[in-house]
């Protein structure tokens, strides 16, 4: 099968993911193989390749976001059948057994592995996944709308979710990529008020479409303090910014896996309770809770499509901020043959 291989760290100006033809994966006892139909382009793609986070293993297969069709079933699979359209993030797996999977937060998981970075991921036309870490895909989504819900969706709805914020908060998006666009949306239905902070035009005139009350600069003052924030640019300097627009008891949540440092803080930024938490990762309940409501809303994922050949030049897009809404590769077709 064809995929997109990183063989060492580097910028990714450098075009660093080459075109390769591997051996086709076989699925382990409790393992799914997927022919891949897309797979979204995310930050943490970027984060991996060129080396904010250390390589787990190389060469390697990126991407982490993948919708397709299961293809073959390792012999202790029950939860799936060939032909089901299934959706894979980014915990490949989690123990189950330490504290944090007893608590039920998985994604803190002290033996967590994730797709695409410690296993080859979806920027290939197969892929294999732990059967009870896929997700379904709802029908209302075609393959390339429902690839960005799977991670970009899914951070951003546990962002909302710690961030406190619930009906009638005015809550603040500070960077406007694929996570926010999602957010927004989940955030519009739940009864927020939502304000972006952006520099972009293009990314202030899909918020505006999408139902944001206010769009203006980072350093830019709401009209009135927030409630809650969300920070999804992994640039720790607007923590800052962040923290003067919210209101006294209001919390910052901080989504992304990697971000510059965090500027020394000034007391009087946090005085009146405010809360600034990080986000890590996802657990499936929070993939199960977002697909639910993204079909119900129903969420309008904005997506720019890239060949699997150019995964390079997509994720320039995505580091430049050329991306309205999110970057999908379109992997495989229906009609096209297996190889
Ligand atoms: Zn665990
Ligand atoms: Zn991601």
């Amino acid at each position: 099968m064809k995929a997109m291989r990183l063989h060492a760290q580097a910028s990714i100006d450098t075009s660093p993911l080459v075109l390769e033809v591997v051996p086709d994966p076989k699925p382990g006892a409790d393992e799914i193989v997927v022919r891949v139909r897309a797979c979204g382009v995310c930050h943490t793609d970027l984060h991996v390749i060129e080396g904010d986070l250390p390589a787990h293993r190389l060469p390697l297969v990126p991407g982490h976001q993948v919708v397709g069709v299961v293809e073959s079933l390792g012999r202790e699979v029950t939860t799936w059948r060939v032909g089901d359209r299934v959706g894979i993030p980014w915990l490949h797996s989690a123990c189950g057994t330490c504290r944090f999977c007893r608590r039920g937060v998985e994604n803190l998981c002290e033996a967590a592995t994730f797709t695409g970075w410690d296993i080859d991921g979806g920027y290939a036309e197969r892929i294999v996944a732990r059967a009870e870490f896929a997700v379904a895909i709802p029908l209302a989504f075609s393959e390339a709308q429902a690839a960005p819900l799977l991670c970009a969706g899914v951070v951003g709805y546990r962002a909302f979710r710690l961030s406190n914020a619930a009906r009638g908060s005015r809550l603040g998006l500070f960077g406007f990529g694929a996570s926010a666009h999602v957010t927004l949306q989940v955030a519009r239905h739940l009864g927020c008020e939502v304000f972006v902070f952006t520099r972009n035009e293009t990314h202030r005139e899909l918020a505006r479409s999408l139902g944001a009350a206010w769009t203006g600069g980072s350093p830019d003052r709401p009209p009135a303090p927030l409630d809650a924030a969300i920070l999804f640019a992994p640039a720790g300097a607007l923590v800052h910014d962040a923290l003067r627009a919210l209101d006294k008891g209001g919390t910052l949540a901080l989504a992304g896996i990697h971000m510059s440092p965090v500027p020394e803080t000034p007391y009087e930024l946090l005085w009146g309770e405010r809360v600034v938490r990080s986000v890590a990762n996802a657990t499936r309940e929070d993939a199960a809770e977002l697909m639910k409501l993204a079909a119900e809303i129903p969420v309008r994922t904005e997506v720019e499509t890239f060949p699997l050949a150019d995964a390079n030049r997509a994720l320039q897009a995505v580091k430049a901020s050329r991306v309205r809404g999110a970057a999908v590769l379109v992997v495989t077709t229906p009609d096209s043959a297996a190889p």
